[in-house]
């Protein structure tokens, strides 16, 4: 049987909000009986963008993770419900609005903490991937028909085409630790998690700076060579996708003409080396 999915591309989340504004425009004030009662306008947000800043002046970037329920296939709110939190057939986890009432443990039972406590309605609450309109044959949820950059999209897929999917376009599990096999996944998750090692090389010649344009920078890990690349024609490098406090790095600078450079870094988080002078 096909089942619905989350498919968030990190690299085109500018966080323009659309999706949350049009998230509070549909729950807001609405009761959908079977589906949900209104999300409060203040204090929930079923869907948001989470910034992560990377690096240091002037090399930085910045990501925005759009953390919405994930709909988990192994989820541990389902399991701790007693019934009232229910995965259906078409892969959409939903918390029943009645049989959910008084029950403000179940908040806890999310491990990403997407679940909401509504104080006035005493029930718990959370994206319900509009299945509500799904079910009246809707194709999109709202924050994804109103994503103007496509970053949140929607696939309703049999679940061997999905692997596929999950395969061509490198698709991964937020905190898959957590073995909750989510049904939504991101694209270039490594912009939010992942960290990078930056810098630009220079070289003085009749005495002017100059950007080392063509120099070739290795980088090495337990004395392994793991990356190789040739700095821009600003003399910039920038090795990505590294681990968090993955430790001890060596960094090997080559460029004609001069003797080999090395340098170590400890890697806790991104990190902008400055300039590397010949
Ligand atoms: Fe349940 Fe949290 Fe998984 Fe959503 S993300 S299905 S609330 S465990």
């Amino acid at each position: 049987m096909k089942k619905w999915h989350f498919v968030i591309d990190i690299e085109k989340c500018l966080a323009c909000f659309n999706c949350l504004v049009v998230c509070k425009d549909e729950f807001d004030d609405n009761t959908f009986p079977g589906y949900s009662v209104p999300q409060p306008r203040f204090g929930q947000k079923w869907i948001d963008a989470v910034p992560k800043e990377r690096g240091q002046y002037p090399n930085i970037d910045v990501a925005y993770l759009p953390k919405v329920c994930m709909h988990c296939a192994n989820a541990p709110c389902v399991k701790a419900s007693g019934g009232a939190i229910q995965k259906r057939q078409d892969g959409i986890v939903l918390i029943d609005p009645v049989k959910a009432k008084g029950k403000k443990d179940l908040v806890k039972s999310c491990p990403y903490g997407l679940i909401s406590w509504n104080e006035e309605a005493n029930v718990a609450q959370k994206c319900t991937f509009c299945a509500h309109l799904i079910d009246q044959g809707w194709t999109k949820t709202r924050c994804s028909q109103a994503c103007p950059l496509e970053a949140i999209k929607v696939v309703y897929m049999e679940d061997a085409e999905f692997e596929e999917m999950v395969k061509a376009e490198k698709l991964e599990a937020y905190k898959p630790e957590l073995k909750t096999k989510p049904g939504g996944l991101y694209k270039n998750l490594y912009r939010y998690t992942k960290c990078f090692i930056s810098g630009s090389v220079a070289y003085t010649r009749d005495g002017i700076e100059r950007c080392a344009e063509g120099c070739k920078v290795i980088l090495f890990k337990d004395k392994q060579k793991i990356a190789e690349q040739t700095t821009d024609n600003f003399g910039d490098f920038k090795f990505d996708k590294l681990d968090e406090k993955s430790g001890k790095y060596q960094l090997e600078f080559y460029l004609d003409g001069y003797n080999k450079i090395v340098k170590e870094v400890d890697l806790a988080t991104s990190l902008n080396m400055g300039e590397i002078h010949f």
